[in-house]
């Protein structure tokens, strides 16, 4: 398997799963895409979840992802990949 694709971030394959999953996303794209899911457990579980919710309402929009949730999502990688090094009474 080439090394040369350059690896997206979690943060790109939230941005991308719509495209995705409608099949819109361009094959270079959807390769990179799936090489992620590869490698990155919390995405396919992320992709799965999507996946249940357009099969349920039908369809998938941006409307679909709550920005809340989304953002939410986006703090759980972060946390996820990088814990913090400070001590939890530090001064800010
Ligand atoms: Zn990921």
């Amino acid at each position: 398997m080439s090394v040369l694709i350059d690896d997206i971030t979690c943060r790109e394959l939230v941005e991308l799963v719509t495209d995705y999953l409608d099949g819109a996303l361009s094959p270079a794209d959807r390769e990179r895409f799936e090489a992620h899911l590869q490698i990155c457990d919390a995405c396919v579980m992320y992709v799965d979840q999507l996946r249940s919710t357009v099969t349920a309402v039908g369809t998938l929009s941006e409307e679909t992802l709550e920005p809340a949730a989304r953002d939410e999502l986006l703090r759980a990688f972060r946390d996820w990949h990088h814990k913090p090094p400070k001590p939890p009474n530090a001064p800010d």
